[in-house]
């Protein structure tokens, strides 16, 4: 059925959201009728769904191969008001989906840092949001999803074991980074909300230590927690930084107008927050020391309490249209891991590492975690994770992010796949040992190899 690579579709430079290391593809926009048969014209480097390229590294890519695109289709969008569930297409957007949703009371289960990401992209990238450690990642609210298998078949997948459902392969697509097939649609639960506001209590901390133990005392407490940390600061202020807490809403406290109409929603709006990236547009220790600087002091000392818009509580940096140029012709990777509880001591070294190595990054992002889910190679896990943006051409980069891998990798940590740019075949085997168990799957699935990408050769998921 492997045909060469003579269909129709045209061929792209594409790289991901870091914009590091793009590679050719020829790329297909394809209407869900049009799907079967895009995937029997897979040539022999195979193929790959992408959403909308907000992952940073290279799972999206396929050099030499396919990459097809699921059209938006936003009219595959139902809501079960009952159930509190929606059933949306694999290329419909958070972005999209939240336009629809909030308006009615919905909110979506769980929501990355960007809207622009498709429910295909936060399946297979099992996404977590600021809710991971009262609610878990993406794959754990989704109750069915369908898939396009290597042979144009379409399966229905449920989580639990049943007879007729293939659960295991459910669990090998959360997480799979598109490497089982192609998620046609999903049905997943919702969250109710009363109100289109966040009510957002601001904690601004002098250490490390504050950090991190005001993150213990309060995460209970409330559904979404994130601290960002000035990875500039130094002595008895490292690791210093800015921990939000957020719950949605009620009504009452709403302002009068913002009340007439509590679910109103506009994700276009600009709402009047600082832009999250140093106004200069340059990324060097100067600009990036008095970014921190203001960002730091603009949250008021002690506790404070206010009420946000969606779009600047959990999207703010979606404010700044291409705020991925501002590093540069050779891009940027987020360099994210996880570390289990327990090893507190192995993150405080990584900040002191980072920090002592000057580089000029602003923005990190601190969260704990939840349990993981069964996913084999779902990131996470019960433990910290750290995320830092850093620009690729900084001198002396690889040989610390080799000596934080070993950190992290030797505490029983470790990389998300969907940032990585820099892994090694050997860590992610040590960083997920179960990939053994999710091969089994995909190879079952796909013992031809119809879908492949830049990560999973360069990682060798797949053979
Ligand atoms: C500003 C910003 C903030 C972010 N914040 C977070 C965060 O807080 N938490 C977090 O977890 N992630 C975060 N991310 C990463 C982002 O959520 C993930 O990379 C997500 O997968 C991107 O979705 P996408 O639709 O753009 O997918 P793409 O980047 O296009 O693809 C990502 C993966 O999904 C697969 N895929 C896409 N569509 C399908 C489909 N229909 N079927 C099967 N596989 C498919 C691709 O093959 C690829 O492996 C952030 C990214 C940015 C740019």
């Amino acid at each position: 059925m492997r045909t060469d690579d003579t269909t129709p579709g045209r061929r792209r430079l594409l790289a991901g959201w870091g914009r590091a290391n793009p590679t050719a593809a020829t790329v297909r926009d394809v209407e869900p009728d049009e799907l079967a048969a895009a995937v029997k014209d897979l040539p022999a480097r195979g193929g790959i769904a992408r959403g909308l390229g907000r992952s940073y590294g290279d799972p999206a890519q396929n050099a030499g191969g396919h990459v097809l695109r699921l059209a938006p289709a936003n009219d595959h969008v139902a809501i079960d008001d009952d159930a509190g569930t929606v059933t949306a297409g694999g290329g419909v957007g958070i972005d999209d989906l939240l336009a629809i949703l909030v308006p009615r009371g919905w909110f979506v289960p769980v929501t990355p840092g960007t809207r622009f990401v498709t429910i295909g992209g936060a399946i297979a990238s099992d996404i977590h949001g600021k809710n991971h450690h009262r609610e878990g990642s993406f794959g754990n609210h989704v109750t069915r999803l369908r898939l396009m298998l290597a042979d144009g078949t379409v399966v229905d997948l449920a989580p639990e074991p049943a007879p007729g459902n293939d659960h295991e392969l459910f669990w090998a697509t959360v997480g799979g980074m598109g490497l089982t097939g192609v998620i046609v649609d999903a049905t997943f639960r919702l969250i109710p909300i009363e109100t289109s506001r966040m009510s957002v209590e601001t904690h601004r901390l002098g250490h490390l230590d504050d950090v991190m133990d005001r993150m213990v005392e309060s995460d209970a407490d409330f559904r979404y927690s994130v601290a960002w940390i000035d990875l500039l600061a130094r002595g008895k202020h490292l690791g210093r930084g800015v921990l939000t807490n957020g719950e949605h809403a009620v009504p009452d406290q709403l302002s009068p107008t913002a009340a007439s109409d509590p679910l109103a929603y506009d994700g276009r709006q600009l709402v009047a927050v600082p832009p999250v990236v140093p106004p200069t547009g340059v990324i060097n220790r100067l600009s990036v020391t008095a970014f921190n600087e203001v960002w730091y002091r603009r949250a008021r000392t002690g506790r404070h309490v206010g009420v946000e818009s969606i779009p600047a509580y959990f999207h703010p940096l979606d404010l700044v249209g291409g705020w991925n140029r501002v590093y540069g012709r050779s891009g940027f990777l987020q360099y994210q891991f996880v570390v289990p509880f327990g090893a507190e001591a192995v993150l405080r070294t990584v900040i002191e590492r980072i920090s002592a190595a000057r580089l000029p990054i602003f923005l990190t992002v601190l969260k704990r975690f939840g349990a993981g889910n069964r996913g084999p190679l779902s990131f996470p896990m019960g433990g910290w994770t750290l995320a830092i943006d850093v620009a690729t051409d900084r001198s002396g980069l690889a040989p610390l992010l080799r000596s934080l891998d070993d950190l992290v990798l030797g505490a029983g940590g470790r990389h998300y796949l969907t940032k990585d740019f820099h892994m090694t075949p050997a860590d992610v085997r040590r960083g997920y040992p179960r990939l053994d168990e999710w091969r089994a799957v995909r190879d079952r699935v796909d013992p031809g190899g119809a879908w492949a990408s830049d990560l999973s050769r360069r990682l060798e998921l797949t053979d």
